[in-house]
């Protein structure tokens, strides 16, 4: 076996940055510039007006002041000239020209005047505020000069980048281009998205993600096969888009199965080689160059989380390589973890997980699917966990070496539509900062904090329930179901951890009204991989009563992981949520 770095050696020493191309700006963003770029033009071009109103010579406005009764100036309006537009009339002494923002500034004015500070006429204008000499007038070349060098060689294209290439003249530029990469999904089993599945068949993930992959770090997929299990088609496969592309990733059949044919076709083309590498996922790899242009070859395991996780580990880094990218691309940070996480001995693990930033720094929620086929909680994490060979157990509060997939926002997720109106920080996962500038309904302007008064709504019947689940593992079911549990009878005991919790509600939220609670129910349901607990909470009052069926739950499932800690340590709770409410002036709701 090798380690993680000497693989990644290997491959960052057989890729090289690709010759440059002429392209157009608009295929250019994330792309590196290869040519020092001089500006073309001065910036502004010419003079011209800042504003909309008339240019005039200062010296003839110079006593006009608003403040001062019967100070205005009447000017005769001699022309107008427009953005795009050249002022024929020149103003003369006691003259106005009517402009418009971006137009050039005619002969003979040296001020404007904005529309605002005048009547608008047209035939003649009443200007009621002076200007000095040069008052919104945009000089020539005041932003840039023609010829000044505005970007070096070196530089990633970005939209502000785009903007200055633009304005100073250039269609085109010399880049680095795009990889053009084919992504090739090898198994039998595998099936188009969108298409019926035959008992045993999957639909192929893989060759998606790894276009989709493609795009994220700039590169461009121009071929994406499925093919099955046949090692002369591999051959031929890979034969053909060797001679059209800069780069080819296969996944699937390099590990040790009867059907591992990537591995068995390409081993003897002599230029890939297959190892074992000291990381989970993504043990076995294959890579070399193929075909009379020497293209590297990626062949990634098949399980959707270890290609995935290869893709980022050595695949990123060679194609940003090829861009003329520094090949770490994934911003790095320390993190706490927010669970301990076991990880196997001698192998880097790359952990999938959760990261949020708060007032103390990053936190990591390590996902809780760590194996290579949940392809669920991949798409949870927006980041890696980086443990080292060497280290088989971090604790709670450890720090670990984290890699932000998606930058350092939260996990991508849209603004929900009704955030603004309910004053919710919104679904993004970031707390702190975020949420705190946005103000707080049960806050005054001069920052005391208040409850809402709610004497004027109306008293009505109003019932919600809310439902949680615990996940355990099938020991902790078992003990459950057998009344195996050391402490107890766990569920009675979480069903009255939850009615107790209800009358707590207000003392615990602190802008929660107390309310006359009618009645509670706590329901407990054992499924094969978790506790399923649902609330019912009744009442006839002024306030709806979510918080506290949302409590039950809660309250409940803490109660239960009390009870199985010692057969569980790494029982969890999820999908605390309320599923039905009727009542109330916004009505009856319900989930489904
Ligand atoms: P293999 O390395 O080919 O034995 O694949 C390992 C596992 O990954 C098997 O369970 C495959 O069914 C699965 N797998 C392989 N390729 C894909 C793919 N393109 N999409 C989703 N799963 C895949
Ligand atoms: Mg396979």
């Amino acid at each position: 076996m090798i380690s993680v770095e000497e693989h990644l050696a290997t491959i960052l020493a057989a890729v090289r940055p690709a010759e440059p191309v002429r392209l157009p700006l608009s295929d250019c963003v994330g792309l590196v510039l290869c040519e020092e770029i001089r500006s073309l033009v001065d910036l502004p071009g010419f003079d011209n007006s800042a504003m909309d109103g008339y240019a005039v010579r200062s010296a003839d406005v110079e006593g006009a002041d608003p403040a001062v009764p019967g100070s205005a100036v009447t000017l005769p309006v001699v022309g107008e000239v427009a953005a795009g537009g050249v002022a024929t009339m020149p103003v003369a002494l006691g003259q106005a020209v009517r402009i418009m923002t971006g137009a050039m500034m005619p002969e003979g004015a040296d001020a404007i005047i904005r529309v605002e500070d005048t009547d608008g006429g047209t035939e003649t204008v009443e200007i009621r505020a002076g200007a000095a000499i040069g008052t919104s007038v945009r000089p020539a070349g005041e932003d840039v000069r023609i010829g000044t060098v505005v970007l070096e060689a070196g530089s990633v294209i970005d939209a502000r980048r785009v903007a200055l290439l633009a304005a100073t003249g250039h269609g085109d530029v010399l880049v680095l281009p795009r990889p053009r990469v084919a992504v090739v999904s090898t198994g039998a089993e595998l099936v188009a998205p969108g298409q019926p599945l035959a008992p045993g068949q999957i639909h192929d993930s893989n060759s998606h993600m790894l276009e989709a992959a493609l795009t994220e770090c700039g590169a461009v997929t121009t071929h994406r096969l499925t093919i099955g299990d046949e090692g002369s088609e591999v051959i031929r496969v890979v034969e053909e888009l060797a001679g059209q592309v800069d780069a080819i990733i296969t996944s699937g059949g390099v590990s040790m199965g009867a059907y591992d044919v990537v591995k068995e076709a390409l081993r003897d083309s002599g230029t890939v080689d297959f190892v074992q590498v000291r990381m989970q996922p993504g043990k076995p790899q294959g890579f070399g160059t193929v075909g009379e242009r020497r293209v590297p070859l990626f062949a990634l395991p098949g399980n959707p989380v270890s290609s995935y996780v290869s893709f980022e580990v050595f695949a990123r880094p060679a194609l940003r390589t090829m861009m003329g990218l520094r090949p770490a691309g994934r911003p790095s940070q320390k993190a706490r973890l927010t669970h301990q996480l076991d990880s196997p001995v001698g192998r880097t693990q790359v952990a999938r997980a959760v990261a949020v930033r708060d007032d103390a720094g990053w936190h990591a929620d390590p996902v809780w699917g760590q194996a290579s086929h949940f392809v669920a909680d991949l798409s949870r994490a927006n980041a890696f966990l980086i443990v080292p060979a060497d280290v088989t157990h971090l604790a709670a509060g450890d720090e670990v070496e984290m890699w932000l997939l998606d930058g350092d926002r939260a996990r991508l997720t849209a603004w929900p539509a009704d955030a603004e109106a309910e004053g919710a920080g919104g679904a993004v996962g970031a707390v702190g900062a975020a949420g705190s500038s946005r103000g707080l309904t049960h806050v005054r302007a001069d920052g005391s904090a208040h409850m809402v008064d709610i004497s004027a709504k109306d008293v009505t019947a109003r019932e919600a329930s809310a439902a949680g689940r615990v996940l355990l593992s099938p020991q902790a079911v078992t003990a459950l179901r057998s009344g195996g549990v050391p402490k107890g009878d766990a569920l009675a005991v979480a069903r009255i951890a939850g009615i107790q919790a209800v009358k707590r509600t207000p003392e615990l939220i602190p802008l929660a009204h107390p309310i006359a609670v009618h009645g509670v129910s706590v329901d407990v349901d054992v499924a094969d991989d978790a506790v399923q607990i649902r609330a019912t909470v009744r009442t006839a009052d002024r306030t709806g009563i979510e918080m506290e069926a949302l409590t039950a739950v809660t309250v409940a499932a803490l109660a239960l992981i009390d009870m199985v800690k010692a057969v569980d340590r790494h029982a969890r709770i999820t999908d605390v949520r309320v599923v039905a409410k009727s009542g109330g002036r916004s009505g009856d709701w319900s989930e489904s």
